[in-house]
């Protein structure tokens, strides 16, 4: 090789260097493209090619990246992929190459399978020049003469392979780059949605907490017992209000960290559903909406799952329904069940509003946390942002997905479907007693869905229903002689009302069945007219079965004129008089709550204000306590080694006395870890006094 041709190599791959060197991110490809340009030209070849090596379980593959051809544009040269398996396609090449050897010869001379590819292409000679990156065999630049037979003169083959090794260097690196540009964009995008989350969550806890303190000094200045009263009921809405956001949080915080589980229990269908809609009627009602329940009758009594977090996804839809909805609008639930096996059915549930809607562009971003459909709807509606993502990751737990169809201005249609359990509870039977003759029943309501309803339920109940949609119908069929066993009447009619219904029923029967009056208004307001009218009972819309199989068994069977479908509390006066617990609490104001929330009761309450005491105190008096109530977190002993030593004590009492925990660590595990510890149950704080009472009722009349 003449020197003056060698120092035009030279040159050219210190220009191809330079080239690349010079690019940035965005010009990289371009300058690739260039820089093959150069040395494709000094080399006097017509395609320069860069192929990259992966490995598919231990096989060695090769894929072209990039290819420079003489004419093309620099954005053919990219698209090429072609996957080529080394053994199969290319016989010898890798040992070959992953010696650090060339291929530098006449196509002809190749062996026949290989000649092939190369012929069809018009290419007569190459050199395949190796890259070794990091002491590993990373691919190959291979570099094509279509116009002469030529074997590259080895200060060509030297060049040449400088020149490939920096190439693909500056590949790698290029690759890199990007990859760290796009973590960095992607960093600097979630960080941003962190601080918007941040200042809206700000905004979130200070309105709750204003109203508190605001109403607070209301309260406390105020002359009349009414407006004390007005001001607590606004302070406990905040107070929920906030405790609400800041289990959102936590459960986001357990999200991420990827520590958020389910637990999985027998439970109730229905019951958790009535939870549910019990929770969003007051807003339902607040804001003069129509609520539609449609409970498909084939999904089972009993079911298992996580029924809490079943709960709080409907919960979080029916609260989202409600509030991007505007006043007389419509809000639908329906859950549908969709079939199953031996262990496992799928249930899909639907929350359908007429509200505000979602355009197609948002709905893209719902379910990723700290995300809004956009900051205006946040300002205006308040919100964390929080809720779809997490009602996303619990159904994606339960085996199931979430979507939505909606349009701006056109309502929004949540839906779910979720695997839950079979359960060996088995539905409850109807009282045997009342299925000898069929019961008559008469359903009177101008709504249609609440007769298909009735319809619906005596089918399966095996009961026999006039459902009719007016007042002189009903009347007009009594007077031909039909015959009832209890009949269901809506309140508010068109023409003759509810209550006139009855009246007129009690007139023209000889053994008034009884009457049970179903409303969707709050029926306190009419309480006294209905029963002077003759109502025998009560019942809330929406229906549930279990609610009319409750009210049929409670009416018909001797003993429950005067019912109110069993939605009345047992007063708490006296009930637990003549025993006595032991609570264990640290803080004082939270020993005062528990003692005067309780007060009425006349439960004895003994204190201990840390696990130590709590331990000798008993130890002192085993027989004088029904049961522990026990913080978890105390100073000298915490809760968990409390009852752990309460337990190992070795009495009878000391192993059968209930102990329920009262804490704020409200995650499965820290349940699982006071049940562990020999808890019987757990009651969480902030203390709901319902559910309290339940529990205290259930461990202490055993
Ligand atoms: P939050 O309601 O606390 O802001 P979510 O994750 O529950 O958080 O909802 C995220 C966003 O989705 C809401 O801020 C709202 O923009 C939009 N969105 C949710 N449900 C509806 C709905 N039914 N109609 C219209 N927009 C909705």
């Amino acid at each position: 090789m003449a020197a003056e041709q060698h120092d035009l190599l030279f040159n050219a791959v210190n220009n191809a260097i330079m080239v690349l060197l010079e690019s940035d991110i965005d010009g990289f490809d371009n300058a690739l493209w260039r820089s093959m340009g150069v040395l494709a030209e000094a080399i006097g070849v017509d395609r320069v090619r860069i192929w990259k090596n992966y490995r598919v379980k231990g096989k060695l593959y090769c894929t072209q990246y990039h290819e420079w051809s003489e004419g093309a544009e620099p954005s053919q040269g990219k698209s090429i992929t072609i996957h080529v398996p080394y053994d199969e396609d290319l016989p010898g090449w890798e040992e070959k190459l992953s010696k650090n050897d060339c291929i530098n010869c006449l196509v002809r001379d190749l062996p026949a399978s290989d000649r092939k590819r190369f012929v069809s292409q018009g290419i007569l000679s190459i050199l395949i020049v190796p890259v070794f990156l990091r002491g590993d065999f990373w691919g190959f630049v291979g570099f094509n003469d279509c116009h002469h037979e030529r074997v590259f003169h080895v200060n060509e083959e030297t060049a040449l392979r400088s020149a490939s090794l920096l190439i693909a260097s500056a590949l790698l690196r290029h690759e890199m780059t990007r990859e760290l540009t796009d973590a960095l964009g992607k960093a600097h995008a979630a960080n941003q949605a962190k601080s918007q989350f941040l200042s809206n969550m700000s905004h979130e806890i200070r309105t709750p907490i204003n109203a508190i303190i605001g109403m607070t000094l209301i309260g406390q200045s105020a002359a009349s017992v009414e407006k004390k009263d007005y001001a607590f009921e606004k302070i406990e809405v905040a107070s929920a209000h906030l405790l609400g956001i800041i289990n959102d949080v936590l459960d986001m915080s357990k999200i991420e960290a990827n520590k958020f589980e389910l637990s999985c229990i027998e439970f109730n269908f229905e019951k958790m559903i009535k939870k549910v809609v019990n929770v969003a009627a007051f807003r339902v009602n607040e804001k003069n909406q129509y609520f539609h329940l449609k409970l498909d009758p084939d999904i089972p009594q009993w079911l298992v799952g996580d029924d809490q977090r079943l709960a709080q996804v409907i919960t979080n839809l029916l609260s989202n329904a409600v509030k991007f909805t505007p006043e007389s609008g419509e809000i639908t639930l329906s859950v549908h069940y969709k079939g199953g096996g031996q262990k496992h059915c799928t249930i899909q549930v639907e929350v359908q509003d007429t509200g505000i809607g979602i355009s197609a562009e948002q709905q893209a971003r719902l379910f990723t946390s700290f995300e809004q459909a956009e900051s205006a709807t946040t300002r205006k509606f308040g919100g964390t942002g929080l809720g779809l993502a997490i009602s996303k990751r619990i159904v994606e737990l339960m085996q199931g997905k979430i979507w939505i169809r909606s349009g701006l201005g056109a309502g929004a249609l949540f839906a779910f479907s979720v695997k839950l359990g079979h359960a060996a509870h088995k539905d409850t039977p109807f009282r045997l007693a009342l299925q000898k003759d069929p019961v008559r029943i008469l359903a009177v309501d101008d709504m249609p869905e609440t007769l298909a309803f009735f319809d619906m339920y005596a089918r399966k109940m095996n009961m026999t229903c006039d459902a009719v949609g007016t007042a002189s119908e009903a009347l007009e069929g009594i007077r031909k002689g039909a015959e009832y066993d209890i009949c269901f009447i809506d309140l508010r009619m068109p023409g003759m009302d509810g209550l006139a219904l009855t009246r007129e029923i009690a007139g023209i029967t000889k053994k008034k069945p009884p009457i049970i009056l179903i409303s969707a208004y709050d029926w306190n307001a009419v309480e006294r007219d209905a029963h002077e009218a003759g109502v025998n009972g009560f019942l809330s819309k929406p229906l549930f079965a279990s609610d009319i199989t409750e009210c049929i068994e409670q009416h018909l069977s001797g003993g429950g004129a005067g019912g109110t479908g069993g939605a009345e509390h047992e007063p708490m006066e006296a009930l637990f008089r003549g025993l006595c617990i032991l609570l264990a609490e640290d803080v004082e104001i939270n020993r005062e709550i528990v003692q005067t929330l309780l007060e009425p009761s006349e439960l004895t309450i003994d204190c201990a204000t840390d696990g130590d005491e709590a331990v000798s105190l008993f130890n002192a008096n085993q027989n004088k306590y029904d049961l522990v109530l026990m913080d978890i977190q105390m100073p000298v002993m915490d809760g968990i080694e409390a009852t752990r030593r309460i337990r190992a004590l070795g009495t009878e009492k000391a192993g059968n006395i209930p102990i329920l925990a009262m804490t704020a660590n409200v995650f499965k595990e820290d349940v699982d870890k006071c049940l562990q510890a020999g808890m019987n149950d757990h009651v969480g704080k902030p203390l709901d006094m319902n559910e309290l009472l339940e529990k205290l009722k259930k461990f202490l009349r055993r």
